[in-house]
């Protein structure tokens, strides 16, 4: 009987402190919205996931966004971009009402900050500004009027007018990330060099590249095969793998990396690519400096080494 007198006051007073959290919400954290609704791959999953890993930090009030279905009526889809400082995009399909795309324009103009991974980058192949945001992009109908191929060569972003369709995957495996610009806030103090948990990697992306900075890359092993584009194998190249744009006012962080398949359920996994602590260090660090211009998170523990993946 006391025993269930103690688990009643506990319940009651678990309640309580529920309660009292919800009514002093913090006003002090950064609001980041993960925008999704649409994409070829697996966006419940990885839009969740988004909105974990950033609260995680103890630095965002995070919302998700959906957007209707693919092929749906898009009239009522209007987000308000400016009740926060960073948007998350976990978004891959059809064009928006021209008054939000140009609503968003503006946010970003006017200082907003935008993060995207993988297959973001496939999408709005025809908005201009929205590639410039990206600076680079794949598939989606793109040719070479999305801008040069941008590689790294000789220790330098370089634009490349060669011919050809962008994006090729390689078949996915762990591969290494060497970061290339260890003085930018999103890099600072990260390994030269970490292996990635299995994942895609992208090669011959094109795109506008307008004030845009690659933080890393990882090597296209022509050993490998690869699909989806022109090339079958590797491009023997480091290919970019997370970058900055700035566009405006607006601060941009893009990665290539985080495939989780199309059309996983939630809950469903491991998806190595997503989990792997590399990527949502990327991600957790790369919104927070969309947001702010800066980093105040320190390299977590477990962090990848040269030889080892490490996850979640
Ligand atoms: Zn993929």
């Amino acid at each position: 009987m006391r025993r269930h007198s103690l688990c009643y006051i506990v319940f009651v007073s678990l309640l309580a402190t529920a309660a009292s959290s919800a009514q002093t919400k913090r006003t002090d954290l950064l609001k980041a919205m993960v925008l999704t609704g649409q994409n070829n791959h697996g966006w419940q999953v990885l839009s969740e996931h988004y909105r974990n890993i950033l609260e995680e930090t103890g630095l965002f009030d995070v919302d998700v966004v959906t957007s209707p279905p693919s092929g749906a009526d898009m009239t009522g889809f209007n987000p308000d971009f400016d009740r926060y400082d960073v948007i998350v995009f976990e978004y891959n399909g059809d064009r928006w009402p021209t008054a939000v795309e140009k609503s968003f324009e503006r946010y970003m103009r006017n200082g907003g900050g935008m993060v995207f991974g993988h297959a973001v980058n496939h999408t709005f192949k025809d908005w201009r500004a929205f590639n410039e945001m990206m600076g680079i992009g794949g598939w989606g109908g793109r040719d070479e009027s999305a801008g040069p191929f941008v590689k790294y060569r000789n220790g330098q972003l370089v634009l490349d007018h060669s011919p050809g369709h962008p994006g090729e995957c390689v078949d996915a495996h762990e591969y290494s990330v060497v970061t290339r610009a260890p003085e930018h806030p999103i890099m600072r103090g990260l390994p030269s060099v970490w292996l990635h948990g299995t994942d895609e990697l992208y090669s011959n992306q094109r795109g506008p590249a307008k004030n845009m900075t690659i933080l890393a890359t990882a090597y296209s092993d022509p050993a490998r095969e690869a699909h989806w584009g022109e090339r079958t194998h590797g491009t023997g190249e480091h290919e970019p793998m997370a970058h900055t744009v700035r566009f405006g006012q607006g601060r941009v962080f893009g990665t290539a990396m985080g495939h989780v398949d199309g059309g996983a359920p939630m809950g469903s996994g491991p998806w190595p690519a997503m989990e792997c602590i590399g990527f949502t260090t990327m991600i957790q660090r790369g919104a927070e400096w969309a947001a702010t211009g800066n980093v105040t998170q320190p390299v977590p523990h477990g962090f990848p080494t040269a030889t080892a993946a490490q996850f979640r």
